[in-house]
């Protein structure tokens, strides 16, 4: 055990952000540099290290997170890496970016706040990288098989890492010009700098794990001839189309899916653009939808100059408290404040989108621009959610994001019906306990299986689709499977 009293004489303390007026004029990551150094080792002392660590069951990846805490307090952080990577290829993503399940079944916070388990993986793997601690790790000999993963997401980026070391030779074929899938083009720089991504397929391109991007399977290379030239294909594609809203004025100009608008500016900060051509400069936009996607198009919208940012969510504003019906250990639906919202902007709750209106189109417009949404509150009434009469209103738009959340895998380049895959009955693709789909040697991992969901829920199918695979090619397998398909979340 790490501190057998440092969880009593130890706050939680947290990494500090760097001020709003500073971070909101670019675009680097809003927390202050080094600033969990000094603290983290006391940080970890503060778990309890528990009979029966919750933690463990609340993190999808099964992170031995006593283990590592006890390292990190000791200032082991070459034995804190070594046990981190037992379980999580990338930490530096999910150390950034994970909402951090296991906080929540931490059994420190049943009465006290939970240990700053995300901060201490960050620290223990930025460690990592400062020191040279993580080197490639090549494969003592080949198999002979081969593997084709399509989309290089953390999904198909940790299916592939773990297929490379168990001696496999894999490509990773990626339909955008950069490797990252939506840890590159979703996520703005921001939440993650991208060189984070960078380093880690330079250590995957150095174990043997090759890419080929701006290929994209179902329109570039058939089904058929994939599978004809690899022994066994894992389909890690996402679940990338995007919910609309079908309301009246959607074809006006300006209304936007949240993935058309911030891969532009995460572009901008790739070099490829000066400008992005969706900008939120001195207009006021307006975010539909209050999730992940909704918080870093606010985030977007702030750097880029907006004149003001409204988001809408049409559920209710959740509460700072648990609800009864989600206790310990659970993942509580808690009121949120990311770093995009301290930056700014208004909340509205309970309100639906009944239309927009716009500008009569100009000369060479078909369309016109986007003026104004129209809203209107909405209450749950016997489980269903109604519209109240009389509080209809409209609110300046000149810039809308739907950031409704995505339906399922793209089946418009034909990857789906060129395999000839089954689906379930959510629309995502369908798989075996051995993550296996209805195509002989045709894996699914990640969202395109489990449907929208979390960087580490991608990385713990990746890996578990990866023993599948391992297992069909040899007949056995060593790697880590941390799920199955059809584990979800912690309920009660
Ligand atoms: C804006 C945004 C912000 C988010 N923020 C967070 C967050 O803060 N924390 C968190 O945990 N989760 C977050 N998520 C969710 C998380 O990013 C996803 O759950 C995760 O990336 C899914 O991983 P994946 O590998 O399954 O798919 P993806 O990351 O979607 O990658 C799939 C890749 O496959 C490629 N592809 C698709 N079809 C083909 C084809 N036919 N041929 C070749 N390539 C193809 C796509 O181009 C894409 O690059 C966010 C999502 C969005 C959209
Ligand atoms: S990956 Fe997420 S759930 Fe797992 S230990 Fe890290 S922050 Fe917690």
């Amino acid at each position: 055990m790490a501190d057998p009293k440092g969880f009593l004489t130890t706050g939680r303390e947290v990494a500090r952000t760097r001020p709003v007026g500073e971070r909101v004029k670019d675009w680097n990551e809003v927390y202050v540099p080094g600033s969990l150094l000094p603290i983290i080792s006391k940080q970890a002392g503060r778990c309890m290290d528990c009979g029966i660590p919750f933690c463990h069951n609340g993190c999808p990846l099964g992170n031995l997170i006593p283990e590592w805490n006890d390292y990190a307090y000791r200032e082991d952080w070459s034995a804190a890496s070594e046990r981190l990577h037992a379980t999580n290829n990338f930490p530096e993503f999910t150390g950034r970016l994970c909402p951090a399940p296991c906080e929540s079944a931490c059994v420190l916070g049943i009465n006290q706040p939970a240990v700053t388990i995300k901060n201490v993986e960050v620290s223990i793997i930025d460690k990592a990288w400062d020191s040279g601690d993580v080197t490639p790790q090549p494969p003592e000999r080949l198999s002979g098989k081969t593997v084709a993963v399509i989309g290089s997401g953390p999904a198909g980026l940790a299916a592939a890492q773990q297929l490379t070391r168990a001696g496999h030779t894999v490509v990773v074929y990626e339909r955008a010009d950069r490797i990252g899938g939506l840890l590159r083009y979703g996520i703005p720089e921001f939440k993650m700098e991208k060189s984070h991504i960078n380093r880690r397929i330079e250590q995957m391109r150095a174990e043997g794990t090759k890419f080929r991007t701006e290929v994209e399977i179902g329109k570039d290379i058939d089904a058929a001839k994939l599978r004809r030239r690899y022994d066994a294909v894992v389909i890690a594609a996402g679940a990338t189309v995007s919910r609309d809203l079908p309301v009246p004025g959607r074809e006006l100009n300006g209304v936007h899916f949240a993935m058309e608008y911030l891969p532009l500016a995460n572009k901008v900060q790739e070099g490829d653009l000066t400008v992005s051509p969706i900008t939120a400069r001195g207009k006021h936009v307006v975010v539909i939808g209050g999730g992940d996607t909704g918080a870093d198009c606010v985030g977007t919208a702030h750097r880029q100059g907006a004149a003001s940012v409204t988001q809408l969510e049409i559920m209710p504003q959740p509460g700072a408290e648990r609800n009864a019906n989600q206790p310990w250990p659970t993942f509580p639906m808690l009121y949120k404040v990311t770093s995009a919202h301290e930056e700014g902007g208004e909340r509205i709750y309970s309100v639906s989108t009944t239309h927009f209106e716009g500008s009569a189109p100009e000369e060479g417009q078909t369309v016109g621009n986007v003026r104004s949404l129209h809203l209107i509150e909405v209450e749950f009434k016997d489980g269903k959610l109604e519209q109240k009469a009389g509080t209809e209103r409209a609110i300046p738009a000149e810039l809308v994001t739907l950031a409704m959340g995505f339906t399922g895998t793209d089946q418009a380049n034909g990857l789906v019906q060129q395999f000839g895959l089954e689906l379930d009955e959510r629309g995502n693709i369908a798989r075996d306990d051995d993550y296996a789909t209805n195509v002989d040697g045709v894996y699914v991992a990640g969202d395109a299986g489990r449907g929208q969901s979390l960087i580490v829920w991608a990385i713990a199918e990746g890996r578990s689709a990866a023993r599948g695979v391992d297992r069909f090619l040899t007949g056995t397998s060593a790697l880590h499977a941390p799920i199955r398909p059809t584990d979800r979340s912690l309920t009660v």
